[in-house]
């Protein structure tokens, strides 16, 4: 039986990928921000409409070497909607996740419920641009403004992603973006921030080179979160493919739509009005009070065919068993009734038709 895995990683033609890479043989550069990653870095900062961009080793550092460069300290407003590196990250710089519930419609921060969550020790809101959907970030904007906070994007999922015709890395004091392996565009491991402030911008730089600014001298306790250039390569190749890649994301989305559109207790993701979306994911909140069955019966059923699909996301991050009962008592009953129903089916570029028919007709059978 073909196997359908939940996700695929886009590829450049390999001969591409070794013409790209083979001036490093006489350069001999294969790290420390060599004229790979300046040309990546380069590139990026134009396609994700960002003022200044500084590139990583993997999406999870850009969080959490941001968080150390702005100094922050108390409490960080999130959502517990989100993969466990949001969460992780803010816990491990000493900060503690306040949870905000999220909105039925878009699985963004319900923004009406962010200020009562406010005290004196808030300093920052971390909203996550979950599944490519935009916070919204006019509001997250003026209540920042308002109380004074930092906003810092986890943007992991909304790579090329524009909203009222801007790009995604232009929004909050800092958007977070990874390029891991599974994601819409990949570097197999890497990161991005976007950002504007100069100052922010230097310490960030310095914090992933481990303190180093000058010789013969340290100024920070940093850490290695440097992108080496063969990745940086994959990341110039894979740049030139993306539309096309969304494009063909785009048709698998359409066509789960079509099949699956229209069906009570079937909750598919709408595309946002005013944003071109990059179809990252094709998450199914499955109301089994409506259908009588619920996400498990689907996931079992549809891995007797040899289609992977994934509890993305369950459990919530504020249960997850790393932090014991310290946030698990925080209500969040729309982000728990969505966790408890929501399932990932499987979507990237390759996916043909015939495949996506298999899984509508896997999942329509139980629905007569
Ligand atoms: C993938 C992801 C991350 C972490 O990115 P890595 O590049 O894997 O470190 C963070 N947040 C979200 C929401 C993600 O999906």
């Amino acid at each position: 039986m073909k196997e359908i895995p939940v996700t695929c990683p886009s590829l450049p033609p390999m001969d591409e990928y070794i013409k790209e890479i083979e001036s490093i043989w006489d350069t001999r550069i294969l790290t420390n921000m060599g004229e790979k990653h300046r040309k990546l870095q380069e590139r990026l900062k134009e396609y994700l409409d960002a003022d200044k961009i500084d590139l990583f080793v993997n999406g999870h550092s850009s969080i959490e070497l941001t968080l150390e460069a702005m100094d922050l300290k108390g409490e960080v407003i999130t959502t517990p909607f989100t993969f466990a590196s949001t969460t992780n990250a803010i816990v491990r710089k000493g900060l503690t996740p306040v949870f905000c519930d999220i909105n039925y419609d878009d699985f963004t921060i319900d923004v009406s419920k962010i200020e009562k969550l406010i005290t004196d020790k808030t300093c920052a809101i971390l909203p996550v641009h979950v599944y490519g959907n935009v916070c919204n970030v006019r509001e997250i904007a003026r209540i920042a403004e308002k109380y004074g906070l930092k906003v810092i994007y986890d943007a992991a999922h909304a790579f090329g992603v524009r909203y009222k015709g801007k790009g995604i890395g232009s929004f909050g004091d800092a958007s977070c973006f990874s390029f891991h392996a599974t994601k819409v565009f990949n570097t197999i491991e890497g990161g991005a921030v976007c950002f504007s402030d100069d100052e922010l911008g230097s310490k960030i730089n310095c914090l992933k080179n481990f303190g180093i600014q000058r010789l013969d001298d340290v100024d920070m306790t940093g850490t290695n979160a440097k992108l080496n250039e063969f990745s940086a390569a994959m990341g110039l190749c894979n740049l030139r493919h993306i539309d096309s890649e969304i494009g063909k994301r785009k048709a698998v989305y359409e066509h789960y739509m079509k099949r699956l559109g229209g069906i009570e207790g079937i909750k598919l993701l709408k595309i946002q009005e005013d944003t071109d979306s990059n179809y990252i994911y094709f998450p199914v909140v499955f109301e089994e009070e409506k259908l009588g069955f619920g996400r498990d019966d689907v996931k079992s059923e549809l891995s007797k065919y040899g289609v992977c699909a994934r509890k993305y996301f369950y459990p919530l991050t504020s249960r997850l068993k790393c932090f014991g009962d310290k946030y698990a008592s925080q209500p969040t009953p729309i982000a728990q009734y969505v966790s408890e129903r929501v399932l990932s089916l499987p979507l990237y570029a390759q996916l043909s038709t015939a495949d996506v028919d298999k899984i509508c007709d896997i999942i329509l059978k139980l629905v007569i």
